[in-house]
């Protein structure tokens, strides 16, 4: 996204951060080394990650929380990955599903596909095919259902996480980006606090209580400060 020559120096004033909007993605997997690596590059590539170490958990957390995608090992403890997956499906459960499997074990992979899994990548990997293949996913799932949201001046593409306000780019870092993101999906709705934290940072990761408001007075002054309405002791919306 190059810098619009017309746009004013204040849509600039930070450097341009690596444009992702808020992308959640669940780890499902039991092994603990393997969760800690791949969850570090995740977050590395800009992913917002939360992590089950069983099947019970997993199926829980995939039910009960809207992510963008799943990565999901298929042998774990409880309950497996398959019937993990299937109890998704069979409930309406539609995220993108990418399943881990062991690399010589084909029945896995067709078991796994028939289950309803979206594509597979087979142990051991690297943690780059599987942030290639979820960021296809992730195109893929939302290229027909996430069209440019507009909400007055501003328009935000989701699949590329670009922003203009009157037609003109406006730069965003990352986390500005993030909390655009969940208030232009849920464009006049109320958004907590606590929800937006959420979305910004996964686990528990240092939370400052103003995080939230320094962010939103940015988003302010980039985007005008009527975009964003404060709804005293509720949270913000759009629209
Ligand atoms: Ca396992």
């Amino acid at each position: 996204m190059g810098v619009d020559p017309r746009a004013p120096a204040t849509y600039v004033s930070e450097p341009a951060a690596t444009p992702e909007p808020a992308i959640r993605v669940l780890l499902v997997e039991d092994d603990t080394d393997l969760a800690q690596r791949l969850t570090a590059s995740l977050r590395e590539a800009g992913f917002a990650v939360d992590r089950a170490a069983d099947g019970d958990l997993g199926a829980y957390m995939g039910e009960t929380t809207d992510y963008d995608a799943v990565v999901l090992d298929l042998g774990l403890p409880k309950l497996s990955g398959i019937e993990v997956l299937r109890r998704w499906r069979s409930g309406g459960r539609r995220m993108p599903v990418l399943i881990l499997t062991a690399r010589s074990a084909w029945t896995e992979r067709v078991e796994g596909l028939n289950a309803g899994a979206d594509d597979y990548v087979g142990k051991p990997f690297q943690a780059l095919e599987v942030i290639a293949r979820l960021r296809a996913l992730i195109r893929r799932s939302s290229g027909g259902s996430n069209p440019v949201l507009v909400q007055g001046d501003i328009a935000f593409d989701p699949a590329g996480g670009s922003v203009t306000l009157r037609g003109v780019p406006v730069i965003l870092t990352a986390q500005e980006l993030r909390v655009l993101s969940v208030l232009m999906h849920r464009a006049g709705r109320i958004v907590s606090q606590s929800d937006l934290l959420d979305h910004i940072y996964a686990d528990d990761d240092v939370r400052g209580s103003n995080t939230i408001e320094v962010f939103v007075a940015r988003l302010r002054k980039k985007l005008g400060h009527d975009a964003i309405r404060t709804v005293r002791g509720l949270g913000y919306r759009i629209g």
